[in-house]
């Protein structure tokens, strides 16, 4: 069955196009900038990558151009051998707690999930609406990113807040990156040769957004992000965690506003705010090694923030059988892994300097003398929600 996996952003569509159950990517590509004086649309197939730049008013244009260049005889002839779409929606909120087939109740409970995640939700309708429309009789598939998160514990999700405000305005640790998660803890229970149910690990997903999970027997029973996916490590330019006050502070003393305020925690902080240089760990990690003062201080707070989750959540699990590295900076950085891993000698963390020079590739970093696997697993969401999808309608 082909699977149309769709990530619709404010002004962008990701797509690949899936063949399940093999998990052959058939096609894959995005249109940029919609909306906007000039659009842009890559498109790759086995047979090589086209790029358009034109002009794409609204989503439905855009998807409209993505379904005729699928089939344009490659991979596809008609866009009736799509046998359904998988969206992946960031926010389900607590009433949205598993994936689900789309119909229209479906629409409008995402759609009131808005005040939780303004930046998506609006993206998500659209994207809905606009596969539901093109494609008519095609079932369409919701997975969310906060479901695999929604076997945390009250007492790890509850805010130390009036009881009210989570009853009545739901406001909650929901976390984030639950598809990525789940997939490569079912990826290392795979590569352990051992039953999820038995496995204790550690996710960290390190990228541009960054969070980290503890799955017990393969659910998550805590992790860093929270009601936004604002909460936790250290980002590109997210602040993480943060003493609250600190905004109530700004906001006396600077006359900051609640937009300017949120504009400066995901905006201007994390590892460019901290260096004043880039989001780009990249760009930051060459700074360190010529002794740059201002990228060494950001990629210390960055690291050291991952080393505290990693002893908070080997506590929440009682121990641990697997550390996951994962995403951009997870499957690319020797560097991260390896000052982070120099600090887990307490969990009998021993790593191999040779075996974590690799760069997005699957791979065990640890020595057999070390009492946890620690390993760099490559995420692949889309993947993870064609498996969804395809298990849903098959
Ligand atoms: P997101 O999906 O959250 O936007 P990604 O998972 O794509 O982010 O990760 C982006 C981050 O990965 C950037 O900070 C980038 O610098 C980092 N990254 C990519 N390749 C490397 C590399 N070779 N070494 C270090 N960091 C890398």
């Amino acid at each position: 069955m082909k699977i149309l996996i769709l990530n619709c952003g404010s002004s962008s569509i990701k797509y690949q196009l899936i063949d399940m159950p093999q998990g052959e990517v058939l096609a894959k590509g995005g249109v940029e900038r919609i909306g906007e004086s000039e659009g842009i649309l890559k498109h790759k197939t086995a047979k090589g990558q086209k790029v358009l730049n034109e002009v794409y008013p609204t989503h439905a244009d855009g998807l409209k151009r993505v379904f005729e260049l699928l089939c344009d005889n490659d991979p596809l002839k008609d866009v009736s051998e799509i046998g359904a779409v998988g969206h992946r929606v960031v926010h389900g909120g607590e009433a949205l707690t598993k994936t689900c087939l789309v119909n229209q109740e479906i629409i409008d409970a995402i759609d009131a999930v808005y005040p939780l995640d303004p930046l998506h939700v609006p993206a998500h309708v659209l994207g809905l609406n606009v596969a539901k429309d093109l494609l008519p009789g095609v079932p369409n598939v919701a997975v969310f990113d906060t479901s695999f998160h929604q076997t945390i514990p009250e007492h790890a999700y509850l805010y130390a807040i009036p009881y009210s405000l989570y009853t009545e305005d739901h406001i909650r640790r929901y976390g984030a990156h639950g598809t990525s998660h789940m997939y490569v803890a079912n990826r290392m229970a795979k590569l352990l040769n051992k039953p999820i149910a038995d496995l204790n690990i550690i996710s960290c997903l390190l990228g541009n957004g960054s969070s980290i999970t503890a799955v017990k027997g393969g659910k998550s029973i805590d992790t860093s992000m929270g009601l936004t996916p604002l909460e936790g490590l250290v980002m590109g330019t997210r602040c993480g965690d943060i003493d609250p006050a600190v905004l109530t502070y700004l906001g006396r003393t600077k006359n900051m506003n609640a937009d300017e305020l949120d504009d400066l925690i995901n905006k201007k902080s994390g590892l460019l705010g901290l260096s004043g240089i880039s989001n780009d760990c990249r760009v930051l990690e060459d700074l360190v090694a010529e002794g740059d003062q201002a990228a060494t201080r950001a990629m210390n707070v960055f690291n050291y923030r991952i080393v505290k989750y990693i002893g908070a959540y080997a506590m929440v699990l009682g121990h641990v059988d697997a550390i996951v590295f994962t995403a951009g900076i997870g499957e690319n950085s020797p560097y991260v892994r390896g000052e982070v891993c120099q600090k887990l000698e307490l969990l009998g963390v021993d790593i191999d300097m040779e075996a974590n020079d690799c760069h997005g590739k699957e791979r065990k970093l640890s020595t057999d003398k070390s009492k946890v696997e620690v390993w760099v697993i490559p995420t692949n969401e889309e993947l993870a929600i064609a498996q969804q999808t395809y298990e849903l309608v098959k």
